[in-house]
Order: C-alpha cells, then structure tokens, then sequence
C-alpha cells in the first residue's frame, strides 16, 4: 500500500468510528422518544437500554480518543479542550502532537 493509501485508510477508519458513534447516539435518542415501545419490544425497562446506550457511547468515545495518528502514531485527539469556546476547537481535528489536520493526506516524498 502507497503511502497515500495508508493516511487514506486511516481516515476511512477514523471516520467509521464517528458513523458508529453517531449510530449508537441516534439509537439511543430513539429509545428515548419511545420509551414505553422499547421496553414492551425487548421486555426490559427502558432505563437499562438507555443505560446500555450511555455506556456504549462512552465507550465508542474512548476508541475515537484511542485512535493513533497515521503520520506519527501517538494519540490523535486531546481528551480535554484547550478551551470552552466550541469555535476554538481545532484541537478535534488537529493531531496534538504533529499537527497533521483530519483528512489531510501530505504529499509522497520522493
Ligand atoms: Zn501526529
């Protein structure tokens, strides 16, 4: 695999954990809309599957903070804002260590 394919890979499976995140997080508000549904569907209370959905969220939101930079390998994200201002967030989409921005594929060195 070239070198390109590879920070290509790794943004596919970056941004795979954001889709199963963001599955689980509409899941979870489903269950929250149709409470009394789900707990007769499943024959349990209502409060266990949320609970189940929170822990999963959580979870799934360790192995998007878990997951390495394709260009130096240490942690991509910061677990804490450098901020409370959400416009300042760029540490989301920025590797903390080397800079390499999400998505960006840096040119092939010859
Ligand atoms: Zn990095």
């Amino acid at each position: 695999m070239t070198e390109s394919g590879q920070y290509e890979a790794a943004w596919a499976a970056l941004r795979w954990r954001f889709v199963v995140q963001y599955a689980v997080v509409a899941v979870t508000i489903a269950a929250l809309m149709a409470k009394g549904f789900v707990s007769q569907w499943l024959q349990v209370d209502a409060g266990v599957v949320i609970v189940v959905c929170i822990v999963a969220i959580l979870g799934l939101n360790a192995w998007i903070y878990r997951f390495p930079c394709p260009r130096c390998g240490q942690l991509f994200r910061k677990a804490w804002p450098p901020s409370y201002r959400p416009w300042q967030w760029d540490y989301l989409r920025t590797c903390q260590h080397c800079g390499l921005r999400f998505n960006e594929i840096p040119r092939e060195t010859p």
